[in-house]
């Protein structure tokens, strides 16, 4: 059986930057499980896996457009210290949810300076190539209720 659309698959994997570091993994010994062809994954990613099956490798090099997106410095801006909650001890690096636009964003401090708070908008991986090495663990035909809801049900899936 092959990876197609409306199909589940489970993956292990390993994400990495440019750099060789390692962004993510799946947990070891617990594949990912994901319903193809329904935007679970990044679009790059499943076109690679599209076709596959069963104990396929692979190896994908994908570049920002079709992973988290370039970066857009418009997404970056200075509020004011006092906008923010009081009690917090705002640092760079720090991580907060948005309401924006299209829903919640998660927003990056990037600097604090003269009562002014720099938040980027991009997600974290935005304008990063992601190099992802896969290996396929099961592939299955998915309920007609997972077909309904479009995720995955059960063990690593929606839990309801
Ligand atoms: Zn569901």
């Amino acid at each position: 059986m092959q990876i197609t659309k409306n199909v589940v698959a489970l993956i292990h994997y390993t994400l990495k930057d440019d750099t060789g570091e390692v962004i993510d993994k799946s947990q070891e010994g617990t594949p990912m499980p994901y319903l193809h062809g329904h935007g679970n994954l990044i679009p790059g990613l499943e076109d690679e896996l599209e076709g596959k099956k069963l104990g396929d490798k692979l190896n994908a090099r994908i570049e920002p457009k079709d992973a988290y997106g370039v970066r857009n410095d418009e997404m970056i801006q200075d509020v004011p210290r006092a906008q923010l909650p009081e009690d917090v001890d705002i640092q760079p690096g720090m991580q907060f949810q948005a309401q924006g636009e299209g829903g919640v964003n998660v927003v990056t401090v990037v600097g604090v300076e003269d009562g002014q708070v720099r938040l980027d908008g991009n997600h974290p991986l935005a304008g990063v190539t992601l190099n992802f090495e896969v290996e396929i663990a099961e592939v299955r035909e998915a309920s007609a209720e997972e077909l309904q809801h479009g995720h995955v049900h059960g063990a690593g899936g929606h839990q309801h």
